[in-house]
């Protein structure tokens, strides 16, 4: 099932021309609390959302932009107009 993912500048395209960034992990911590866990945490520790999930890709074949999307993980569809909800 082929990607279909819309560049913010180039609008909706194949998503062979892309590169996946993985997912969107928010604000770095703050650095006066930050530990060599929490920093390997944030870098390294995927959640695996199984639905939707906010992710970065990069528009290689394109305009070189790196933006997110909501993509479904289950359906391999990008969601348009997600509100996030917060935890
Ligand atoms: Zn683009």
């Amino acid at each position: 099932m082929s990607l279909l993912i819309t560049c913010p500048i180039c609008g909706k395209r194949n998503g062979y021309e892309f590169k996946f960034g993985g997912e969107d992990r928010g604000p770095k911590p703050n650095e006066d609390e930050l530990t060599s866990r929490k920093w390997c945490e944030y870098t390294h520790m995927n959640t695996n959302i199984g639905g939707i999930q906010k992710e970065w890709w990069y528009h290689r074949d394109g305009c070189n932009t790196w933006f997110t999307i909501y993509r479904n993980t289950l359906t391999n569809e990008e969601v348009q107009n997600h509100k996030e909800v917060a935890p």
